[in-house]
């Protein structure tokens, strides 16, 4: 027998970041040990998925670095937008537009993203041990590990890692978040067919300007299969934010979904009204609120064996850009090859010089159109520009939306000037001939009414 000479690898946590850096580092040679305070059923069936997880566009790319894509189901092509803004007697339909992305965007359920990844690397012989794992625990974890890893998402052993001020912007939650998986629409094209001819192959953003916003699209659920998720990204002192304080269920969560609807968006009310909760998983809804936060992504543990952070415990965003799930798989897929091809130590400089090359590939632009899609004041010249635009010219739509799948052209647009020069660029004419066509939506098409029996 041979002593075993691989360098090993200590993952906490086993959510999408903790399940893909185990069989990454796995595949790529590493003794991996992964640690979850669930084991693999409870953290399949009695927990909801921690966001929605549509990956969009190109980090589908990095995620293939880990595993195959093994899902058919959750696939678009596009969103349907609609703009509405002010209330009661001066509410208006303001804009729409519905642009391809250009890319396909895919939404699984993150329970069962991390479970197939789970499932490989048990197959690979990879350990998985069933703990909470305090800090005393993580000391000894990390003196036996060649890199120690902390993925335990927000809350977790996050405190351990003190916040980047210098990268953090907000103190507060933005948004409060009401999530849930609804079923009993396909996703076929007669699916909120009057939206647009790809029906059910895009989805729904309805942007209330005092409210939030919504989200809904087609998602694989990990039982259900193809079902509906919705996110309400509700502002704090808006309308919608109480009755999202009310949800303490899948039902209740639904009908706050139907009354928003019934009240803001009428047009789509009918559809809505048709979904229904998901009988089987009771724990397919989630609420709560992201305080946007940077941490110093690698610490010390009290013997001072250096750990780092990935995923949501380094970088967490709200999810109204559909970033957190994306920013991990890159900063995972690049953080495993980076691994592969060091011979020397995995030092706390290493592991730091690591996270900085992952700011400037990803995080700090999934920072940044984070904060452009919350609508923060140093993105409103961008928003005045190019929403009108976009409803003017799809093509501008479609690299508006591109900012979702890569991101980093936006770090570029920083000056009023740049912006109209990226909409001249884009739509092939100048920026105030497009925003001088702009003309206010009127009135949106409705759904059809349900035909009573
Ligand atoms: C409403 C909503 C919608 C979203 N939509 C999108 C989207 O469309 N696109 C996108 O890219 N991202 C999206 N996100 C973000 C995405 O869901 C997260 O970025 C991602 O799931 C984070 O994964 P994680 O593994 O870092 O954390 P988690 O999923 O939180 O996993 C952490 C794991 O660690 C375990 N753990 C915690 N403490 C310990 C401990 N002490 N010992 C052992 N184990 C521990 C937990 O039980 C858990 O299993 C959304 C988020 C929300 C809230």
């Amino acid at each position: 027998m041979t002593a075993d000479s691989r360098r090993k690898v200590a993952i906490v946590g086993a959510g999408l970041a903790g399940t893909s850096a185990a069989l990454g580092f796995a595949d790529a040679g590493f003794d991996v040990t992964l640690y979850s305070d669930r084991d693999r059923a409870s953290l399949r069936n009695e927990v909801p998925p921690t966001g929605v997880g549509v990956l969009f566009g190109k980090s589908r790319e990095w995620d293939a670095e880990i595993i195959d894509d093994l899902y058919e189901v959750g696939n678009t092509t596009g969103i349907s937008v609609r703009l509405h803004s002010g209330s009661g007697d001066e509410r208006a339909d303001v804009l729409e537009f519905n642009p391809d992305y250009g890319y396909v965007a895919q939404a699984v359920d993150l329970r069962l993203r991390a479970d197939d990844r789970l499932g490989r690397f048990l197959d690979r012989g990879g350990r998985f041990s069933v703990e909470s794992v305090d800090l005393d625990r993580l000391d000894a974890i990390a003196a036996d590990a060649d890199i120690t890893l902390v993925a335990t998402g927000k809350g977790g052993l996050s405190t351990l890692f003190p916040v980047d001020e210098s990268r953090t912007h907000y103190r507060e939650p933005q948004r409060r978040l009401l999530q849930v998986t609804l079923t009993g629409l396909d996703h076929g094209p007669q699916t909120f067919a009057y939206r647009s001819s790809e029906g059910g192959g895009h989805s729904l953003f309805n942007l209330d300007s005092e409210n939030g916003e919504v989200f809904v699209g087609p998602f694989l659920h990990k039982d259900a299969g193809a079902t509906w998720s919705f996110i309400v990204f509700a502002k704090p002192g808006g309308a919608w934010a109480p009755k999202i304080d009310d949800v303490h269920d899948a039902a209740s969560a639904r009908a706050a979904i139907v009354e928003i609807f019934d009240e803001y968006f009428p047009h789509d009310a009918p559809v809505i009204e048709k979904l229904q909760v998901i009988e089987s998983d009771p724990v397919s809804w989630l609420k709560g609120a992201v305080t946007p936060t940077v941490r110093q992504a690698v610490a010390t543990t009290r013997s001072g064996h250096p750990v780092a952070a990935i995923g949501d415990t380094a970088i967490a965003v709200d999810p109204v850009a559909g970033q957190g799930a994306q920013n991990t798989l890159i900063q995972v897929a690049e953080l495993v090859k980076a691994a592969a091809a060091n011979d020397g130590e995995f030092s706390a400089e290493w592991l730091s010089q690591e996270f900085e090359k992952h700011w400037e590939r990803r995080g700090k632009a999934a920072v940044e159109v984070t904060r452009l899609y919350l609508g923060d004041p140093d993105y409103a010249t961008h928003l005045e520009l190019s929403f009108p635009a976009a409803a003017v010219d799809e093509k501008i739509a479609s690299a508006l939306f591109g900012l979702l799948s890569e991101p980093n052209p936006l770090l570029t647009l920083e000056s009023r000037d740049d912006v109209l020069g990226f909409i001249s660029a884009v739509a092939g004419e100048p920026a105030d001939d497009v925003l001088g066509r702009f003309e206010p939506a009127g009135r949106f098409t409705s759904a059809p009414a349900p035909v009573s029996a």
